[in-house]
């Protein structure tokens, strides 16, 4: 199983945790995992305040979009380039920040490899994305989040 595999099936843990089984036949809870009024398994998860709907995908969102600071992927990806090249390059008289000068030259390209990037982290399991890529988030802040919620259900 890959590592994304596994956060995904702890947070998969984590949603059945921070949600409500609902039956919307009868439009009650139904904290037991079966309805006690038609006696109904297909509920749906409720998120008090937040949203009911069938499945779990969606209380992941919530809950990554709740206690987690998305990856500012224009900040790390330039991060990484001040780590690669000088943070000044001299232009005639001057002295410019390479990164403002790559962007500024050639935003296409910056763009680009900015994506790449991204992607290389996203393959290497450093950033996870649940929404198809919309947003990411570092697997160590999911990890920590995972640790520290599922842990306070155990004890
Ligand atoms: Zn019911």
């Amino acid at each position: 199983m890959s590592k994304r595999e596994t956060i995904y099936n702890q947070l998969t843990d984590l949603a059945f945790q921070e949600s409500i089984p609902f039956c919307y036949l009868c439009y009650k809870k139904a904290p037991t995992g079966r309805c006690d009024n038609c006696g109904s398994d297909d509920l749906m998860r409720l998120m008090e305040g937040v949203g009911c709907e069938y499945d779990t995908d969606w209380v992941i969102e919530h809950i990554l979009k709740e206690h987690l600071e998305p990856v500012n992927q224009a900040e790390s990806f330039e991060s990484m380039i001040e780590g690669c090249y000088p943070t000044e390059t001299k232009v005639g008289w001057l002295e410019l920040s390479t990164a403002d000068i790559l962007k500024t030259m050639d935003e296409v390209s910056w763009d680009i490899a900015k994506d790449e990037y991204i992607s290389s982290l996203e393959e290497d399991e450093e950033v996870m994305s649940f929404d198809n890529g919309s947003t990411y988030y570092w697997a160590h802040d999911i990890e920590n989040l995972i640790e520290e919620k599922l842990e306070k259900e155990a004890s």
